[in-house]
């Protein structure tokens, strides 16, 4: 398989990090094999790269669950629509290895798409209904889970792994691979990891690369709606459209765009007519050019 140019700086710097860098599926399944092998538990974090400390929590807790843990790597075009970031994505392998590898990583897959698609778009694929998938994200990138969905099913059928780790980062994400997996008796734990935050509230995201200084100031808009509505709930209200006006408010600030928010049962998703404990807020908006997402559970 040709590999590209800058392969062997890739390679060296695996090799630095202590990662096992692997290009095909063939290769992860040898892999997969001789850890199963030696007896262990194999854990896996899917994920796009360009990793921030939020990835890196999911690899700590992919090791506390499992003996041997792997990441993946890849820009997946089956989940961005028309018009979205895929040519811009931003990508880092090298700094990629190098944090995974100090995390514990012992394998990084980062394949080229003909390795993930080599028939070009599947034929068959894993598709939510509307009733779950067509809500907050799916209801404003048609096709996006879809492709998550395609795609994580495939990454659980390369690797079959013991467990795998997502982030409540992308809490409609998760909810959805837990119900693909219940629906269709995938055999793997699906762990979720709290949100990992910047010291000021916002988000980790990899898309935060794309904000300007003011454009990141104003992003602060997300994670402060959702504080000011945990405020409201702590105080009292239990009043659904109350906290949603709220949520609303608070990211129709200067320089935002908001898209959604919502007071939804974080199973379902479907809009609850009151709060109660584990109640989904979750909210969406643009700054500039760039999509961000924030979300939070009620206490
Ligand atoms: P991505 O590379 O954006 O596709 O994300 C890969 C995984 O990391 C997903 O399961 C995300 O939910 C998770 N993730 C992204 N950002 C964060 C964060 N700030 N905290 C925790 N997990 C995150």
């Amino acid at each position: 398989m040709s590999t590209g140019v800058l392969e062997p700086a890739v390679e060296a710097v695996a090799a630095r990090a202590g990662v096992t860098l692997v290009r095909t599926r063939a290769e992860v399944r040898a892999w997969v094999a001789a850890r199963r092998a030696e007896g262990k538990r194999v854990g896996l974090v899917p994920t796009m790269g360009y990793l921030h400390a939020g990835h890196l929590s999911l690899v700590d807790r992919a090791r506390e669950a499992a003996d041997a843990v792997a990441m993946s790597i890849f820009v997946n075009p089956l989940q961005f629509g028309p018009g979205e970031d895929l040519d811009r994505y931003p990508r880092n392998l090298e700094g990629d290895l190098a944090l995974a590898g100090e995390r514990g990583t012992e394998l990084v897959f980062a394949p080229p798409a003909g390795e993930m698609y080599p028939h070009g778009q599947p034929r068959v694929s894993v598709l939510p209904d509307d009733e779950i998938g067509g809500r907050l994200d799916g209801g404003n990138r048609p096709g996006h889970f879809r492709g998550v969905l395609t795609v994580v099913a495939k990454l659980f059928g390369i690797f079959t792994p013991d467990v795998a780790v997502f982030g409540q980062k992308d809490w409609q994400q998760a909810s959805l691979i837990r119900r693909m997996v219940a629906d269709l008796d995938l055999p793997v734990r699906v762990d979720v990891a709290p949100i990992v935050r910047e010291a000021d509230g916002l988000a980790m995201s990899s898309r935060n690369v794309y904000l300007s200084a003011h454009e990141r100031a104003s992003a602060l808009a997300l994670s402060r709606s959702l504080g000011k509505a945990r405020e409201m709930y702590a105080a009292g209200e239990r009043d659904a459209a109350v906290l949603r006006g709220a949520l609303w408010s608070g990211i129709s600030a200067p320089g935002v765009e908001p898209e959604y928010a919502e007071v939804a049962d974080p199973d379902t998703l479907a809009p609850v007519g009151e709060a109660a404990h584990g109640t989904l807020l979750a909210v969406a908006a643009r700054v500039g050019s760039t999509r961000l997402i924030d979300n939070a559970l009620l206490p």
